[in-house]
């Protein structure tokens, strides 16, 4: 019998992931229950922070609008204990919202419970779920207790949204029983604060009265008003939720030494609530019910921030009930809910409890590479932090994104997009986090492009019977065993060679990383077979040994440039001639396409670094950009530094040799090396490279392939992209 249900869904709790389930099942048409047990306006203990995710998916639904005020941030200021402070700025995208905001739940909540309800969704205030009704195993519906007397609802779907204690997930056995135990947060409002800024400030580690480190945790001061903010402390372990009240009076005697704008008066009392951070796909759906933001465990276990994953659930919820509604109206398979889950947080937030050691490695290796500009720390500091799209890594050219050179007609969405997926889920259980790194920021299709593209782009030549099936498989392996072994070498690059106190950690993390990453490279490429793996370790030993040959050659002025471009063919053009060879395999490209697909490769790796020499002398990285004295002082020579010795000697000489100490020597090697017309003869010689790589490309078929191809040589000597846009059209 097909009984009619009410409701198509019920949803228990109408906090953004409950408010946002019904949201989107009611502008589907569907019949939405949103159960809330207060009533609005009702309060919430949280950060009040929105990043500029959060902002984003808010906007989408209409809610911003009715929001009666809120403080803009540009991002966030993250002070490190004893190392000083660091500003990471929202990216703008266009046009979207490059802000985060700063809301207090008491009007947040409600403005994103009346925009549901103003969709079609129906919300009862004031009605607790007492238990779930539940017939032959199955979630049928809820009980309430409303107006003083118990109802039941019956639904074909019921959503758990009732937060992170949710008894309602307990209640059908999706949560383990006993105490949360995994962190706690404590929070109050201060007023009368003078010089806040629009920035979220966060201060880490917390001590506690004795100085002992309490990892992981930090202290917040989120600003609600020109003199008003939201204090808090949050503390990530289980057994810490006996200190919180102490570590908060601890932070704040700390606060208050540092100046006027942190000593303000307490507004209310302090609050305190659990984190929960032990999200587990597999527990998130049962036979009717599906569980959403704080029930599934669905916060970042490095910054609390949770509302906007509460959104995004409770969005995937509502497009797999709707899906499973329309497939059977009575009896929805809901199983997607965690496969979408699964894919959406890949591992970030899985695998949180089960790291908590190995996430207080990371924080220490964040606290001990806080000042490191080296780019595995930049990128490991943003992928910890701030994941949510803030950037930092405008100055990490190492990765180019090279996406929108793909000319009209070259196809390439779904294979990057495997690519990303199969890095992130290659590295995500053993360092969550590296899951980040491998993928780049909210919006990307996810994957940092150069060598894979220049993979998937070789894969279109050869035989065009190839691109199906297994090859396309072994392609998208190869595409992230390169893209694995290119982000070893950046962490490799992380080693520093005179280590402060402070940096051990630093040189031990980038070892075990290049390490762990090249591991997986080779794993992955084994799937190729015996040639695709030969040629990964002939590349991967080639720029082994130009970089040890470097370091052999470090600091001395006698380099000849012969030798210098020799280096150059081993570590750069090795690795950009790599995809080329892998693309030509997996193509099955006859001989003749596949030698100059590689001698290619080799002539746009060389123009690419020739280039990379002279943009870091000139500073074309924009402001900021210390690469020129990183590299100085590591004793690297550049191409043109060579040519400028060769002509001028003397103080330049004597600077190279000393490794330019200070920035006034780094300054004064720069211009020294400019005066001389070096840099014109590296120009000249980027572009015969460049000459070099299109000539190779003659003997290949015209086409859209060999177009992008064209493109990108184009790009390796003048490193301009066409707009943005066009990676939103490729990538849709
Ligand atoms: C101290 C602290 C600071 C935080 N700071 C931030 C921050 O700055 N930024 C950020 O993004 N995240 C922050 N978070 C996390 C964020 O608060 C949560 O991730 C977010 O509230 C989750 O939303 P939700 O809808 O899943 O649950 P909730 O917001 O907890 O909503 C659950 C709702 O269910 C209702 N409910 C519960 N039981 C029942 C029942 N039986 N029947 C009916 N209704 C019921 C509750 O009344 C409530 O309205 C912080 C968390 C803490 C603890």
């Amino acid at each position: 019998m097909n009984v009619r249900n009410p409701y198509d869904a019920v949803v228990v709790g109408a906090g953004p992931a409950g408010c946002a389930a019904a949201y989107h099942l009611a502008v589907r048409g569907r019949r939405v229950l949103l159960l809330e047990a207060q009533r609005f306006p009702r309060d919430k203990v949280c950060g009040d922070a929105l990043t500029q995710r959060a902002v984003r998916i808010l906007a989408a639904m209409g809610v911003l609008d009715c929001l009666p005020h809120a403080e803009r941030m540009r991002g966030a200021r993250v002070h490190m204990r004893g190392r000083g402070w660091r500003d990471f700025v929202y990216d703008a995208y266009p046009g979207t919202d490059s802000h985060g905001l700063v809301v207090p739940r008491v009007v947040l909540d409600e403005a994103v419970a009346r925009r549901a309800v103003a969709v079609g969704a129906e919300l009862w205030e004031g009605a607790a779920v007492t238990a779930p009704i539940v017939e032959g195993g199955r979630v049928v519906g809820v009980r309430v207790f409303r107006g003083g007397r118990p109802v039941d609802v019956r639904a074909a779907v019921v959503v758990a949204a009732d937060g992170a204690r949710s008894p309602l997930a307990r209640a059908v056995g999706l949560l383990p029983g006993g105490e949360l135990g995994v962190g706690v947060g404590v929070r109050g409002y201060l007023t009368g604060l003078d010089g806040l800024r629009d920035l979220q400030e966060a201060f880490l580690p917390l001590d506690d009265v004795a100085g002992r480190d309490l990892l992981p945790s930090f202290g917040w001061i989120n600003p609600t008003g020109a003199s008003e903010a939201n204090v808090g402390v949050a503390l990530f372990r289980p057994g810490y939720e006996g200190r919180a009240e102490q570590v908060l009076q601890h932070f704040l005697a700390r606060l208050s030494t540092r100046g006027k704008e942190f000593g303000g008066r307490l507004r209310g009392e302090w609050a305190t609530a659990p984190f929960r951070l032990d999200f587990s796909p597999d527990r998130c759906v049962a036979d009717g019910i599906l569980l959403v933001g704080d029930a599934a465990g669905l916060v970042n276990p490095f910054t609390g921030e949770g509302i906007s994953y509460a959104l995004e659930s409770g969005k995937i919820a509502a497009e797999v009930i709707d899906r499973g509604l329309t497939n059977d109206p009575a009896r929805p398979d809901l199983l997607d809910h965690a496969l979408l889950l699964e894919h959406s947080y890949s591992g970030w937030l899985g695998a949180g409890r089960r790291s908590a050691q190995r996430y207080q490695f990371v924080w220490r290796v964040l606290e001990s590479t806080f000042d490191s500009e080296r780019a595995p720390f930049a990128l490991c500091r943003r992928a910890v932090l701030l994941p949510e799209g803030i950037g930092e890594l405008r100055a990490n050219r190492t990765i180019d994104d090279v996406a929108t050179l793909m000319a009209p007609g070259v196809e390439v969405r779904a294979d990057l997009l495997g690519v990303g997926e199969l890095m992130t889920s290659s590295v995500r259980d053993e360092w969550p986090f590296l899951a980040r790194v491998a993928t780049s920021g909210w919006g990307d299709p996810g994957v940092p492009f150069r060598p894979a593209l220049l993979l998937l782009l070789a894969t279109h030549f050869g035989d065009p019977g190839t691109r199906c099936g297994i090859k396309q498989s072994a392609a998208i392996k190869l595409g992230a065993a390169i893209e694995l072994s290119a982000l070893a070498a950046l962490a490799q690059l992380g080693v520093e060679n005179t280590p402060t106190p402070h940096s051990s950690w630093g040189n031990r993390f980038a070892i075990l990383v290049s390490d762990l990453l090249m591991s997986k490279s080779l794993h992955l490429a084994t799937d190729g077979g015996p040639q695709a793996l030969s040629v990964l370790s002939q590349a991967v030993t080639k720029v082994c040994t130009g970089r040890i040959r470097e370091r052999q050659h470090a600091f001395d002025p006698g380099v000849t440039e012969d030798e210098h471009l020799s280096l150059v063919e081993l570590q750069t053009a090795s690795s950009f001639e790599l995809p080329c060879r892998l693309g030509a395999v997996v193509a099955g490209a006859d001989p003749e396409h596949a030698a100059s697909l590689a001698s290619y490769g080799r002539a746009l790796g060389v123009a690419f670094r020739l280039t990379e020499d002279i943009r870091m002398l000139t500073g074309a990285n924009g402001p900021g950009d210390n690469t020129a004295g990183a590299v100085l002082r590591d004793g690297t020579l550049a191409h043109p530094v060579l040519i400028a010795l060769r002509r001028t000697q003397g103080r330049l000489t004597s600077l190279v040799r000393g490794g330019c100490r200070t920035a006034g020597e780094v300054d004064e090697a720069v211009a020294l090396v400019r005066e001389s017309g070096a840099l014109e003869v590296t120009r000249a010689l980027a572009r015969e490279q460049a000459v070099r790589a299109a000539v190779a490309l003659e003997a290949l078929p015209e086409g859209p392939p060999r177009a992008s191809l064209f493109a990108l040589i184009d790009y390796a000597v003048t490193r301009r992209l066409p707009q943005r846009p066009a990676l939103e059209s490729l990538f849709g």
